[in-house]
């Protein structure tokens, strides 16, 4: 029978190759905030084997299981058969997308892109107080949700890298669209045109991302392949900062979480241990860590589209941090920080950080 949807053209062997094993059931951040088999890798799997097998339609009807995914990789991460949930997720959206049934969500989201520059339709940024689109060593490129949405840790971040005497600027950047592959869209090219040609206009050679999933974007997405045939290196903050010495520290007992976009898709998990190595020696590790880290629930669309059980995601995460009492969540993710921060628990009595953040405010108090 000849395949029907792209996602069959390009899976239909791994798809088959997931042997129903469960291992993925414990570790899927959806599972763990639902108990519903059907929300979890193998459900998917399922669910497509049906499709594959012509017993299902692809239709509104499964969007609630194949939208409802964070793109987190825990399952892949932990899955014998090494089947690529997440990419095979993000295909059968497209394909969805393309037979008109599309999650409304989703669909604002690529229609927000469209018409607007950021992803959540708003007219003009903060401005931080820093000029824009000047000549310098690098340029740093905050993202929509710390432009837009987490302002404060945005501008803390912007004063430590003033206080380490760092030759950037800001651009006047748009949203890298790279949210619009995991939701069944492609990324916008007039959008990675334009955040290009801003960086190549002053002349730095390396560009400092904050936002883990804009670094991914960056570096991975042929829309942005511009930079490397330029010269154009592109690094995390948390890459940037490992070699600096800050001469503060906390007596604190701080933890750290995991973003998914920079842990299990780029493989940084030292690199923010070291530096926090040096400010907290008080550092204690939550019981899911590094590759095993829990998602906070915000990634895939899934905080705009199932905006409940996303803040049920991040409340697993906070009881981990709370099981190990720790005083201080430090991660480096506005994402995170905006899903953690809004998921509050009952007499929580931890804060949460961007890990820039946290130093800038030791450095304030040490000077
Ligand atoms: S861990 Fe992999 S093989 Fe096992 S059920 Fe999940 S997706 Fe299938
Ligand atoms: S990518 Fe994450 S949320 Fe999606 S099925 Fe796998 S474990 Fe669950």
């Amino acid at each position: 029978m000849e395949a029907k949807y792209d996602f069959e053209k390009k899976f239909r062997k791994q798809i088959l190759q997931c042997s129903r094993c469960g291992f993925c059931q414990a570790v899927c951040p959806v599972y763990g905030s639902t108990h519903r088999p059907g929300l979890n890798a193998r459900g998917k799997m399922l669910l497509l084997k049906e499709v594959m097998d012509g017993h299902l339609e692809l239709n509104d009807q499964l969007s609630e299981s194949l939208f409802q995914c964070t793109t987190c990789a825990s399952c892949f991460e932990n899955c014998p058969s090494g089947v690529e949930v997440p990419e095979i997720i993000k295909q059968v959206r497209k394909d969805m997308v393309n037979i008109g049934s599309c999650h409304p969500a989703f669909e604002g989201m690529h229609k927000v892109l469209q018409k607007h520059t950021n992803i959540y339709a708003e007219d003009e940024p903060e401005d931080f107080e820093r000029e824009r689109n000047q000549k310098a060593e690098y340029v740093y490129f905050i993202g929509c949700v710390g432009s837009y949405r987490e302002d404060e840790p945005t501008l803390e971040t912007l004063d430590l890298l003033d206080r380490l005497k760092v030759d950037y600027t800001l651009i006047d950047e748009v949203c890298c669209s790279g949210v619009l592959e995991d939701v069944g869209y492609n990324i916008n090219p007039e959008l990675a045109r334009k955040n290009m040609d801003l960086i190549f206009d002053t002349g730095a050679k390396t560009i400092i991302t904050g936002c883990p999933y804009c670094f991914r974007t960056f570096n991975n997405k042929p829309q942005y392949a511009g930079l490397k045939e330029k010269g154009v290196k592109v690094v995390h903050i948390t890459q940037f900062l490992q070699d600096f010495d800050f001469s503060v520290r906390t007596d604190k007992r701080v933890t750290y979480h995991d973003p998914c976009d920079l842990g299990r898709h780029c493989g940084i998990y030292e690199e923010p241990r070291n530096t926090i190595g040096k400010i907290a020696p008080n550092f204690v590790e939550m019981p899911d860590n590094r590759e095993g880290a829990l998602c906070c629930g915000a990634g895939g669309g899934v905080r705009g589209a199932f905006a409940k059980n996303s803040i049920a995601m991040a409340r697993r995460r906070l009881e981990q941090a709370e099981e190990v009492e720790a005083d201080i969540v430090l991660t480096e993710c506005n994402s995170c920080v905006h899903n953690l921060g809004n998921a509050k628990l009952r007499k929580q009595k931890f804060k949460i950080y961007n890990t820039t953040q946290f130093i800038n405010q030791l450095m304030e108090e040490a000077e």
